[in-house]
């Protein structure tokens, strides 16, 4: 059987990875709390010729903005570095449910982004489809609108699971959190994009170009990171500096563990760099 939770990389797996994917929330950083540990070995990869990727499922910001912080916060990172859940429902909507309208419990930064792509975005009246997000601007308006639209056929689509955000300052309800209440409300539950869904993996390999054994997956937590990584067949490390610590690691299943665990960012440059 394959070993799990490993805390050194003895067999050197790590080192031969081409494309290194961050999660960001509890990975890179705790809100304005930047890792420094993962700004030197961000730059370490991208030195040594390797590829990196940010992902994260929270899209209540645009992949714009993310890369801005990043650069302001020491990481050397070209155009493109940073993905969002919110890109991967904005290429499914285009793919797979082009000319539909779309209701948005999102974010002013997704509607614009969205709008920009050749998405039709509802006023709440009608929509073939309601998308619901990590909404910062969440009004009881549009969760009635939202729970309208749904019990009345349109299809539901949530861009990332996730329950909770963690901050500098605590957890921030997220997208999870907020899709559990219009579930509550209406019984319908939404279709999830985002990690740990299938179709991320594919647009993440289409884009860099690298197969699935040749990524490893870097994050802070289990049900979205790491079993994003165990799904799509790429190799996981967890981080133990956001949401899961030792003990919730100990309470999860064996096929659901992650490959490797490291206290931070360090524990991965020692195992790439041998330092
Ligand atoms: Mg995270």
């Amino acid at each position: 059987m394959k070993m799990k939770c490993e805390k050194s990389d003895k067999n050197g797996i790590l080192k031969n990875k081409k494309l290194f994917v961050f999660d960001l929330d509890g990975t890179v950083y705790l809100g304005n709390r930047i890792f420094p540990e993962a700004v030197r070995l961000v730059n370490s990869l991208i030195e040594s010729g390797r590829k990196v990727l940010f992902f994260t499922n929270n899209a209540s910001k645009s992949p714009d903005f993310y890369l801005e912080k990043l650069r302001k916060s020491g990481f050397e990172i070209p155009d493109g570095s940073v993905m969002t859940s919110g890109d991967i429902t904005a290429s499914f909507l285009l793919k797979n449910r082009a000319g539909k309208t779309v209701y948005l419990v999102a974010n002013s930064s997704m509607k614009k982004e969205m709008s920009e792509k050749g998405i039709k975005i509802s006023d709440g009246q009608q929509a073939d489809i309601v998308v619901s997000s990590f909404d910062t601007e969440l009004t009881f308006e549009k969760l009635t609108a939202a729970c309208n639209l749904i019990s009345d056929g349109a299809e539901y689509i949530c861009t990332h699971p996730d329950l909770r955000c963690p901050t500098e300052n605590g957890y921030l309800p997220d997208s999870g959190a907020i899709s559990a209440m219009i579930t509550a409300a209406t019984g319908v539950n939404p279709v999830f994009f985002g990690k740990p869904h299938a179709e991320t993996m594919l647009e993440i390999t289409e884009k860099t170009g690298c197969r699935q054994e040749e990524i490893c997956i870097v994050g802070d937590r289990i049900y979205t990171d790491i079993a994003f990584a165990v799904n799509s067949g790429a190799t996981s490390v967890l981080v133990l500096t956001g949401e899961t610590d030792e003990k919730m690691l100990s309470g999860v299943p064996e096929e659901s563990k992650p490959d490797f665990v490291f206290d931070n960012a360090d524990g991965i440059y020692k195992a790439v760099f041998g330092l």
